[in-house]
């Protein structure tokens, strides 16, 4: 069987490995080079060790030992990702722009009938142009992180955002030291990105003014917390809290870019002035490119519905994400025969996918393949 596989983080890159061991034939699409979601933060430490970031097949393939501690992203790309990807021959700068089956629209033939028999049709954007191939089995294995959640109140866009971001004073996603300015910094998110901004930019110096939301931070980790790194950042954060300015429950109603920066407007009617804005709200996976697909996702996470239902189920929404057991291979069944959602992705909106589960779903969907 033809699969194609679109993305090459460490979701799509395991993929390929285990179809090319079961004898499918196997292709690799990626937007950028190869593991470059990882790439774009890559300065940031994984909190979870190599054991936990690799796969026994991987290493193999490169001879690797397993190495002690965690990786930063750019590590974990440059001394396993790259090398496994090269292998597999990744068709780097491949963007998937829509994805399709055959010459079926979305209501033809609803969830079978001749989907069954008709090969998926997918089109790139490539250095070269637009491309179109054709594959028996698809794996959107895309992750979250090209499309972070904007900074408004309620998820939506500010008024006054567009233009501050047009302005360059608005980054999103993973920003480095060197890609901010000078000046008063606002970091808005209280989660584990939010944090790692916050206590990157207190350590070089910076000034912030962090803006959480409703839900007062917990920065909690246990004492005997199973991943030290994890404990540490939450430490870290808290300690960065009490020594920048904190505005709690801070929610962004307009945005007026001036000459020198920004004036921040809060629901409240709280104003601050920075010269730059840090988004850190969490991302949103791209449903767009499979839109054509029959698919049903989760109203509340937008991830595929199964999987989301019995993610929901297990955890009730909260605890340790590492407490997380595989749902199993049902629940990455939709509708639309031989497509499935792997990797972060998979969890829509949610911010407590690990590559653990990713690694257990890949055999899982391979399980279903034959
Ligand atoms: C800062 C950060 C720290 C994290 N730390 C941990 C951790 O310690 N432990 C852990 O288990 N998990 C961690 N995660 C969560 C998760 O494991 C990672 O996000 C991981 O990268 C997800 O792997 P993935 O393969 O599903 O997606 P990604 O690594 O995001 O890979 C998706 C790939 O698809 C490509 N792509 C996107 N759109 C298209 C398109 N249209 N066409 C072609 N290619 C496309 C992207 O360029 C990207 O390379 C972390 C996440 C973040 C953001």
């Amino acid at each position: 069987m033809h699969i194609a596989i679109v993305g090459a983080g460490p979701i799509g890159i395991e993929a390929a490995l285990a179809a090319r061991e079961k004898g499918h034939e196997v292709d690799v699409y990626e937007a950028g080079a190869i593991g470059q979601g990882m790439r774009d933060w890559g300065h940031i430490r994984l909190f979870t060790p190599w054991s936990m970031n690799t796969t026994v097949r991987g290493r193999k393939a490169l001879g690797l030992d397993l190495a002690e501690g965690c990786p930063t992203g750019a590590e974990l790309v440059e001394h396993y990702l790259a090398p496994l990807g090269d292998r597999l021959g990744v068709h780097e700068h491949h963007r998937l722009v829509a994805a399709t089956r055959g010459a079926l629209r979305k209501p033809q033939e609803i969830g079978g009938g001749a989907r069954h028999d008709t090969p998926f049709r997918l089109l790139f954007d490539t250095p070269d142009g637009e491309v179109v191939v054709e594959a028996d089995a698809l794996f959107d294995c895309t992750g979250v992180t090209a499309t972070p959640n904007p900074a408004g109140v309620g998820g939506i866009l500010a008024p006054g955002e567009r233009a501050a971001a047009a302005a360059g004073r608005v980054h999103r996603g993973f920003p480095t030291l060197a890609d901010l300015g000078p000046g008063r910094i606002a970091v808005l998110g209280a989660g584990a990105t939010g944090a790692t901004h916050v206590t990157r930019l207190r350590d070089a110096g910076r000034e912030v003014v962090w803006l959480t939301g409703a839900e007062a931070p917990a920065f909690a980790s246990p004492e005997d917390d199973r991943l030290p790194e994890r404990r540490a950042l939450w430490l870290a954060a808290r300690e960065a809290r009490d020594a920048v300015e904190w505005l709690a429950d801070a929610a962004i109603a307009r945005i007026d870019t001036t000459e020198d920066g920004l004036v921040l407007h809060l629901a409240d009617g709280r104003l601050t002035r920075v010269a730059h804005l840090v988004v850190a709200t969490g991302f949103r996976p791209d449903l767009g490119l499979t839109r054509e697909l029959q698919v049903h996702h989760c109203y509340a996470s937008e991830g595929p519905m199964k999987l989301a239902a019995a993610l929901l189920s297990a955890s009730g929404g909260g605890g340790d994400c590492l407490d997380q057991t595989s749902q199993g291979p049902a629940v990455l069944v939709s509708p639309e025969p031989r497509f499935f959602v792997l990797g972060a992705k998979s969890y829509g909106r949610r911010n407590d996918f690990l590559l653990q589960m990713g690694f257990a779903q890949v055999e899982d969907a391979l399980s279903l393949l034959g």
